[in-house]
Formats: structure tokens, C-alpha cells, sequence
């Protein structure tokens, strides 16, 4: 198949390229690079089954293709909130165009949702028949509101045009090939504790989150987007839960750092817990998680270890 991949050159969407090229698709990868970087997909440059288009989703194009996996937007708070105007423009924008894109050329489209969209939850773990709790005014509504939003249009493309979609609710990844100035608490706290810098941990590290590894996403994404009569939205993510000062620790131990903890402002309507209800992704997908969390750590950690040898 022709596959388009927007957002391709980012973390996650490095990772669904290279594994789509080698089950033998061709790959399309589209990106601003705003938050991905051409080093993420430096290795497929060469492989004659990938083509790299520099667009912003933004703007409308039209390709010919079977499937669009949708990703492009930004991920990490600083990065997302950099620029919130943009954001929900490339969330709502960007999503009108896929799903025109789609449309026209009667391809398959598959949304990245987030976790986002059940804001501060007032259910815990969070299935997917929950509304959520979401500030519709605050410093991370550009982001969160945008992606409810983009599963309005898929649903609205889907009912009113026959679209033929997919949506993924995405909770915590983490990898190889997170950006070093990511912000987000992964690449935050290994790169603190390999530099033996303060490990910045924000309000008290009370608050929970479940992280999934990067591998065992991709291998979700794929199994939804190819499964048959099921739109979703799915619940992406691995139940087992942290606090956040538990996990600073692990990495100190993991690492085998001295660095110190220090604590930090907690920014405005960070959610107080986060766990994915994963039942409808086993039934529907036979999916789970294989990756514990120790062993996803340590691949991540020797990534940035040799990224930081580099100098
Ligand atoms: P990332 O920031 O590494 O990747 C996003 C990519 O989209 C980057 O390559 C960026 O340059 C590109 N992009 C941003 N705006 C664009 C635009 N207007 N036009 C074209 N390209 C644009 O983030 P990621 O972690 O790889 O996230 C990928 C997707 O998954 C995002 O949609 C994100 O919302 C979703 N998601 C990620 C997580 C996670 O934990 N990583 C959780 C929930 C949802
Ligand atoms: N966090 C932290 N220190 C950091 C970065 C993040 O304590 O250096 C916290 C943040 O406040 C949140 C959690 O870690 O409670 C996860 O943050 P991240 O930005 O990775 O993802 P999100 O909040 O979007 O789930």
C-alpha cells in the first residue's frame, strides 16, 4: 500500500515509517519539522519505498494513497503551548484537510488522539465511553480541545461522507529518538540523571502516569488501522501506573545517577492521575503491551546515553 504518514519525522511517527517500510509499504512522510528532525528518519532516506515531503498539514495537498496515518501536531507542553494559535490550527485545520485528503482519494484515515481528551479525569482508569473533564480555557486547551475536535471531524467525516476512519487515544509514550529539548518527563529525567543534573520534579510527584513503550504502540496503531468495521476510539497505553516522584527514583536507580531531586511549581491543570482502560484494545485488536516498563527504560536510556556521548 501507499501510506501517508503526517508528522512522520517526529518521535513516534519516525518509528510507524520505519516499521511500515519494512513490512514492504511505501511510506510518505510529511512533516514541518517543527518538533521532528530529519536525524529521526536519516536511515530511510535511502530505501526506495520512502519519500519525504516538507509541508504543513495546515496548508491543503492533495497525494494519491490507501492510508493516512494522521500525526502531525505537537506533543510536549512547551512545544505545544509555544505556539497555541498553531496548535489547534494544525489540529483542526490540519484534520479538515486529511480528511478531505482522504475523502477524495477514498483512503483510510487514522487520528492520533491523546489521553488529553479526558482532561483531568474523574474516572479511574479511563475507558473510553468517558467524556472527560477538560478546561476549555486554559493553558492546555489548545492542545486538548483540538484533539476532541479532530475526533469530531472523524466522526462527522465518517457519518455525513462515509470516511472510512479510525481514532487512537494515545496515553504516555516514551522511546528512543524522544527529543533531547522534548520537555516531556521521560526525556526530562534521563537526560537530567545522565548529566548528574536536578531531576525536576513538578508540585509534589503525587500525580500518576502510565507509560507505554514506543514499539508496542506502533504494533496498536497498526493492528487498528487494519482492523475491519471499527472505528473506535481505542484506548493506546500501558496500564502499569507511577507516581511521578516513583518514577524520578527508578531513573535515578536505573541510571545509577546522584543526582539530586529538587521539586518544582506544578504548571496549571496538570491531571492528577492517568491510567488507560485497555479492555477494548484486547478484545477488538488482541493487543497488550509486551514491553515492561524497566526493560523500555534501559533502551531508552542507552539512546540517550550515546546521544550525549556525541557531544
Ligand atoms: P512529536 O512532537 O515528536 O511529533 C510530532 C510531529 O508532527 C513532528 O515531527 C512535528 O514536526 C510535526 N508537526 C507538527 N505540526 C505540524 C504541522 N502543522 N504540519 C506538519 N507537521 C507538523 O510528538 P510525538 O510524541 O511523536 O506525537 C505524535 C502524535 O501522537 C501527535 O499527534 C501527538 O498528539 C500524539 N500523541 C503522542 C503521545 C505521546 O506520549 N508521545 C501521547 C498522546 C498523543
Ligand atoms: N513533569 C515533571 N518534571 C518534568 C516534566 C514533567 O514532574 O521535568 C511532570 C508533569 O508535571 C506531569 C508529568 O510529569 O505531571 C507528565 O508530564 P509530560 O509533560 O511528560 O506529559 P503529560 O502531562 O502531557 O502527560
Amino acid at each position: 500500500m501507499r501510506i501517508l504518514v503526517t508528522g512522520g519525522a517526529g518521535f513516534i511517527g519516525s518509528h510507524l515509517c520505519e516499521r511500515l517500510l519494512h513490512e514492504g509499504h511505501e511510506v510518505l512522510c510529511l512533516d514541518n519539522f517543527f518538533t521532528g528532525s530529519k536525524r529521526n528518519i536519516a536511515r530511510l532516506l535511502g530505501n526506495s519505498g520512502f519519500e519525504l515531503i516538507r509541508h504543513d498539514i495546515t496548508e491543503p495537498i492533495l497525494l494519491e494513497v490507501d492510508r493516512v496515518y494522521n500525526l502531525a501536531c505537537p506533543a510536549s507542553p512547551i512545544h505545544y503551548q509555544y505556539n497555541p494559535v498553531k496548535t489547534i490550527k494544525t489540529s483542526v485545520m490540519g484534520t479538515i484537510h486529511m480528511l478531505g485528503l482522504a475523502k477524495r482519494v477514498r483512503a483510510r484515515i487514522l487520528q492520533a488522539s491523546t489521553s488529553e481528551v479526558y482532561g483531568d479525569p474523574q474516572v479511574h482508569p479511563q475507558t473510553e465511553e468517558y467524556w472527560g473533564n477538560v478546561n476549555p480555557i486554559g493553558i492546555r486547551s489548545c492542545y486538548d480541545e483540538g484533539k476532541r475536535v479532530a475526533e469530531t471531524l472523524m466522526m462527522d467525516y465518517h457519518r455525513q461522507n462515509g470516511v472510512d476512519i479510525r481514532i487512537i487515544r494515545i496515553f504516555n509514550t516514551y522511546g528512543p529518538r524522544m527529543a533531547i529539548n522534548d520537555g516531556r518527563v521521560v526525556s526530562n529525567f534521563i537526560v537530567q540523571a545522565l548529566r548528574g543534573e536536578d531531576i525536576t520534579v513538578y508540585g509534589e510527584g503525587d500525580q500518576t502516569r502510565s507509560f507505554c513503550y514506543v514499539d508496542d504502540l506502533v504494533e496498536g496503531m497498526i493492528r487498528m488501522m487494519e482492523c475491519a468495521g471499527f472505528t473506535g476510539p481505542v484506548n493506546l497505553g500501558n496500564p502499569a501506573e507511577t507516581t511521578i516522584l516513583e518514577f524520578a527514583r527508578r531513573i535515578i536507580a536505573l541510571t545509577g545517577s546522584r543526582s539530586q531531586i529538587v521539586f518544582k511549581p506544578l504548571p496549571a491543570d496538570d491531571p492528577r492521575q492517568r491510567q488507560p482502560d485497555i479492555a477494548i484494545a484486547r478484545e477488538r485488536l488482541g493487543w497488550s503491551p509486551q514491553v515492561d516498563v524497566e526493560t523500555g527504560l534501559k533502551k531508552t536510556i542507552d539512546y540517550f546515553a550515546a546521544l550525549l556521548a556525541e557531544g
